[in-house]
């Protein structure tokens, strides 16, 4: 089982170092961009229960998948916060010999202070919060649930006094929705600790209307900044890291720009998903991932889970966001809140 020898790699060279798992498709939000009220309306069917996969196999999943080279664990969702004793995941995960970084990304509202501390004592490293506006009425619209900026901005502080570090901020950045909170967003957070970071509005799932148009290219972003305060590029931390970092001129920190849709990095994408129904994803793009709770269930041992992440990773091809068109738009695809961003 032990690939340290010969490191798997997919069709086009790329290793598995990184696995996000989606620990419910559930939500106390509904932003527009992900899980729009008119698709996750009070009649949704949400996985159920005895669906989801527990914690002992995502624990599996987890501990078999270091053997094929993952390091690094994200846990999302839906809103990972919500998943009842996460903190007891947290700790099995933290216990897997070969896991040395677990994160955790969250719209933060359930994020207190007293969590932030019992989350890092359980092991968890570090924090993405996301928040697209600092303007009530446009934070409003996007969460649909009139969640207050305040409280979101509370977490973000309840993370850094717990040194859940670095603690990141996502912001969703489309044309039609907050792009008058770039520059706000920039000045807030310009000097506080925490590193904000801005993603191009991507078009996964199905439900969210996506169009190019409504992209604000990452390019544009860091030239609007630059204007205000001038920035630099700096290099990467890793190979494969997503965000280009920039960092202010005068020595107050830094930020980042995930730019998926104008300059894709498939070519260096590590990433596989776990979804809260145990399929095993490829890309965020995929359709609907392969089975692996029906595995998990059946007699299959360690060997025959390792074996077929193997298969399954070295027959990847993935590279939606380097053929991204109009047309491909279309297809039918994984919803963001079931594997997670
Ligand atoms: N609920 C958590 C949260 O919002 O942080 C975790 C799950 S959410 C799906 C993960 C990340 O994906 C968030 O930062 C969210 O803003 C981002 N996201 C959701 N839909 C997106 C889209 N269509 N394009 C780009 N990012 C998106
Ligand atoms: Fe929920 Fe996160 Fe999706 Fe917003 S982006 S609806 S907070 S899962
Ligand atoms: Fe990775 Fe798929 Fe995104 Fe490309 S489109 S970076 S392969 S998840």
């Amino acid at each position: 089982m032990n690939q340290d020898q010969n490191p798997l790699t997919d069709t086009r060279g790329r290793g598995l170092r990184d696995l996000r798992i989606s620990v419910t498709d559930r939500c106390n939000f509904r932003c527009v961009y992900c899980m729009p009220k008119e698709v996750f309306g009070s009649d949704h069917h949400f996985v159920p229960r005895q669906r989801l996969l527990s914690f002992e196999e995502i624990q599996r999943v987890a501990r078999l998948s270091t053997h094929l080279g993952v390091s690094k664990i994200r846990l999302t969702g839906g809103e990972p916060l919500v998943r009842r004793d996460i903190e007891v995941l947290i700790e099995e995960l933290s216990q897997i010999p070969g896991i040395s970084d677990i994160c955790l990304t969250t719209n933060g509202s359930l994020l207190t202070a007293a969590r932030a501390k019992n989350l890092k004592a359980a092991g968890l490293t570090r924090v993405t919060i996301s928040l697209d506006a600092l303007d009530e009425r446009r934070f409003a619209a996007i969460n649909d649930v009139d969640f207050p900026v305040s409280k979101v901005l509370d977490s973000v502080d309840y993370a850094l006094n717990a040194g859940l570090l670095p603690v990141k901020v996502n912001m969703v950045v489309t044309g039609h929705l907050n792009d008058d909170q770039l520059l706000p967003m920039a000045r807030h957070f310009k000097g506080s600790g925490a590193i904000l970071r801005f993603i191009e509005y991507m078009d996964v799932g199905n439900s969210n209307g996506w169009q190019l148009k409504q992209v604000i290219p990452a390019g544009e972003i860091i030239r609007l900044i630059n204007q205000e305060f001038p920035l630099e590029p700096v290099g990467a931390n890793h190979a494969g890291e997503v965000a280009s970092r920039w960092c202010y001129q005068d020595g107050s920190g830094e930020i980042g720009v995930i730019a998926s849709v104008t300059q894709p990095f498939c070519h260096s994408c590590h990433r596989a998903r776990l979804s809260a129904e145990g399929r095993f994803v490829s890309c965020l793009f995929a359709e609907g991932g392969f089975d692996l709770r029906a595995l998990l269930r059946s007699d299959a041992s360690d060997e025959v889970v390792v074996d077929t992440l193997s298969r399954l990773w070295s027959l990847r091809d993935d590279g939606y966001s380097e053929i991204r068109t109009e047309q491909t738009v279309g297809l039918k695809k994984v919803e963001m809140s079931y594997i997670g961003g």
